[in-house]
């Protein structure tokens, strides 16, 4: 009886799984379409009979039982049966012993062993010697049929057809269980008039765990009449282990299977297991509204259709799932490629994220900040999701964590199930993670029964009996909170890329002290170069000075003496301000000039003076247009004006050697120039004056310098965001533009603070 052994309190809750705690094994009882008697060994006396022996050998169950099979059976069929075990291994699952004429009917013979228990099968047969050679055509067509499928749906859907045919049951289903214990059909062949359930998702337990552990032994199980009335199985010793007729052909199922067919008009049904690699991947279903026993050949055939159906989509599930993985992984190498460039940034990471792995959502949190890509949780849910992970306390050996029911281990989840019912979560340090996202799938599912209420329960004697569902209606549900279930392969590549990502973010970060350093080391040659070059105009201004006041002190007056003094401590102080500015740049490791309001005039002013006891002043003029207030570094500003007024003059042969400083009437810009009337640059050469050390050979006879004055020059405006070129031909003298960015939020400094040069 189908009732459920364990009593089972009645605030517990009744659902699939007391399906799965229902005993099917012990039985106690047989189907009507056979005999069943059970030898005990070693003495092999008859310890159990089926109480319908009396209908099939003429002789009472309870006269059989302590007695030799040759009791029951002729004694040369007993004997043969005997010999024949003597010489075969017999295990649990039942073998075929060959067909038996036993009073004027025919029986196929089936024997397997529980223990020290022999159990023996009589089934009835309905021989027909035509079959055979129509079964083996068939079965040799399907299996011809087989290799030309390629997909999982097109293997099934030949194994399903075919079984169909040997069959000519109503309707012949294949279908695949899934991770979640539901099954979903995949290939069908039917009566026309039939609908359809391709596609349809059964619950789980409507094939409970213990029958499908079993199947998944037997291969096939029949039930020619599920409308039987059970014949009890008489025992010799009441009090020893009940008979375990797991793997019994003919053992009674359940009543409250039989019910459940019964319900849903089916009178009888085959089930033929499909396996992969040892473990039940589907099942081929054969449903009848008619009781319509199958012969032992028809079932042999149809369980060889599902060995080959079996092999094949091991083979394909195998291949489906390889091409995935190689994609993955290659996905996963390219991204790792990339993020070990040292210029790697966080948007191409998470990008990348997004393309590795299928998922609606990305993210990369790393260092507190949450970089998000596609669809993701807000912010804060994922701050609150990373403080949840980090109580799980990922190891750096062990990562990763997965889950396609996020809301079911972490309840706030519910409110973006939308987007993230699953979650593959790598760990990369303390607070910083890769995430993916997979949204909810809907599952616009029809369920063969109600998935909610699965079985209904009859109270009776004090005990819960579960009793099955009375209607069998197609109902649809959405399963909610559930995203498409992570691959282990998909969480290996996401263990493998955070490897590569921690790699990156370190390396990056000791690229970037390394910048660092090389910067310092550019800025610290730079203020050498600047140190040694622009010192040496007001230091060379001094020593002119202080040479023609030794000469004035010897007699020749020139200018006024006061005037001298005045100047050489001018350019004295100039020098200190030089050096401050060099001082301050050196502390604090960058420049950071400062920017004021400063008058170019007085700055020009400043270069007049700085230049003036120059040699390379003497007949010279340095002019100005009108010249306006602006914010910039007036060190700076005055260190751009002598260099470029110094070449000015410098490259010049002109009698009258003429320097022009202006500035260009532009709105948009401020832009200064520095004209001459010296001997110019060829085009081709404008830009190599600005390389360090780079002196053209036209002005090698020229009181030169290093060739470093207009590469610091470079420098500082670009420094500034500014930019500089020259406009020249040979002969024609030299224009040198420079920018000067002002800030915007300030007013127009051109129109109303030009003051008269
Ligand atoms: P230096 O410090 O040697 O003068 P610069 O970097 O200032 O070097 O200039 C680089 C080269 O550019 C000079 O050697 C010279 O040939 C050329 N040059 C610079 N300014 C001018 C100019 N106004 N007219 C002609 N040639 C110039």
């Amino acid at each position: 009886m189908a009732n459920i052994t364990e009593p089972v309190s009645s605030n517990s809750t009744t659902d699939l799984t007391s399906c799965d705690r229902e005993q099917v094994q012990f039985s106690g009882a047989i189907q009507p379409h056979g005999l069943l008697l059970v030898l005990e060994e070693p003495q092999l006396i008859v310890s159990h009979a089926s109480s319908n022996t009396v209908d099939f050998l003429g002789q009472p169950a309870a006269d059989l039982l302590n007695k030799p099979l040759s009791r029951a059976l002729p004694l040369s069929q007993a004997d043969a049966l005997l010999g024949w075990l003597k010489e075969n291994e017999i295990a649990c699952v039942p073998v075929h012993l060959g067909a038996i004429p036993l009073h004027s009917r025919n029986f196929e013979v089936f024997a397997h062993r529980m223990g020290n228990r022999l159990i023996f099968e009589l089934e009835l047969a309905t021989p027909d010697p035509s079959a055979a050679t129509l079964l083996y055509g068939k079965v040799r067509s399907c299996l011809a049929e087989l290799h030309s499928a390629r997909t999982i749906p097109a293997v099934l859907d030949i194994g399903v057809r075919y079984i169909h045919q040997l069959t000519e049951y109503d309707r012949v289903v294949g279908y695949k269980f899934l991770g979640d214990g539901t099954g979903q059909v995949l290939a069908e062949a039917r009566r026309e008039d039939l609908p359809s359930l391709l596609g349809v998702h059964y619950p789980p337990g409507d094939i409970p765990a213990p029958a499908r552990r079993i199947l998944s032994l037997v291969w096939v199980r029949s039930q020619p009449d599920t409308q039987y009335i059970p014949v009890p199985i008489e025992a010799a010793n009441p009090d020893a282990a009940p008979l375990d007729l797991s793997y019994s052909m003919l053992r009674s199922t359940s009543a409250m299977c039989n019910r459940f067919y019964k319900n849903l008009g089916v009178r009888s049904k085959l089930i033929v297991a499909l396996v992969n690699n040892g473990e039940l991947w589907g099942a081929i279903n054969c449903h009848s509204e008619l009781a319509r026993p199958l012969t032992y050949e028809t079932r042999v055939a149809c369980e060889t259709i599902a060995h080959g159906v079996s092999v094949l989509l091991g083979e394909k599930d195998k291949l489906a799932d390889a091409e995935q993985s190689a994609q993955v992984q290659k996905n996963a190498q390219t991204l790792i490629e990339k993020i070990s460039k040292p210029q790697f940034s966080v948007e191409s990471l998470t990008q990348g994220l997004l393309t590795c792995l299928p998922a609606g959502g990305a993210a990369a949190i790393l260092d507190g900040r949450i970089h998000l890509q596609g669809k993701c949780p807000d912010e804060n849910s994922v701050r609150t999701l990373v403080g949840w992970l980090e109580k799980r306390a990922l190891s750096l050996s062990n990562p990763t964590y997965s889950t396609h029911s996020l809301s079911s281990v972490f309840p706030p989840a519910k409110a973006f199930n939308d987007v993230a019912s699953g979650l593959l979560a790598v760990r990369l340090g303390e607070g910083s993670y890769l995430f993916w996202f997979r949204p909810e799938v809907v599952y616009e599912v029809t369920w063969a029964g109600d998935p909610t209420k699965p079985v209904e329960v009859d109270e009776k004697d004090g005990k819960l009996r579960l009793a099955p569902r009375t209607s069998f209606d197609l109902r649809r549900s959405s399963l909610s909170g559930l995203s498409e279930a992570w691959r282990t392969y998909e969480v290996d590549a996401a263990a493998t890329l955070g490897r590569s990502v921690r790699a990156a973010l370190e390396t990056a970060e000791l690229a970037r002290s390394m910048q660092k350093l090389q910067e310092k080391n550019a800025e610290l040659e730079t203020f050498a170069h600047t140190a040694s070059h622009d010192l040496q105009t007001p230091l060379r201004g001094i020593s002119l000075y202080s040479h023609s006041r030794a000469a004035d002190i010897l007699g020749d007056k020139g200018e006024t003496e006061e005037s001298r003094l005045q100047t050489i401590h001018r350019l004295a102080s100039r020098m200190d301000e030089l050096l401050q500015t060099l001082l301050r740049c050196s502390r604090e490791g960058r420049v950071t000039p400062e920017q004021r309001w400063t008058d170019l005039n007085e700055i020009l002013d400043q270069v007049r003076e700085t230049l003036k006891p120059q040699p390379i002043a003497l007949h010279a003029t340095i002019r100005n247009s009108r010249l306006p207030q602006i914010l910039c570094n007036p060190v700076q500003m005055q260190q751009i004006l002598v260099n470029l007024v110094t070449n000015g003059l410098k490259y010049n042969y002109s009698e009258a050697k003429e320097v022009e400083v202006g500035v260009l009437d532009n709105v948009c810009e401020l832009t200064l120039y520095v004209r001459d009337n010296g001997i110019g640059i060829s085009p081709e050469k404008h830009s190599q004056i600005f390389t360090i050390f780079r002196r053209l050979p036209e002005g090698e006879e020229h009181a030169g310098g290093e060739g470093i004055g207009l590469a610091i020059v470079k420098k500082i405006i670009e420094g500034q965001g500014g930019k500089i070129w020259v406009e020249s031909a040979v002969g024609t003298g030299s224009t040198f533009f420079f920018t000067v960015p002002q800030d915007a939020s300030t007013p127009n400094t051109q129109s109303d603070r030009v003051s008269a040069g």
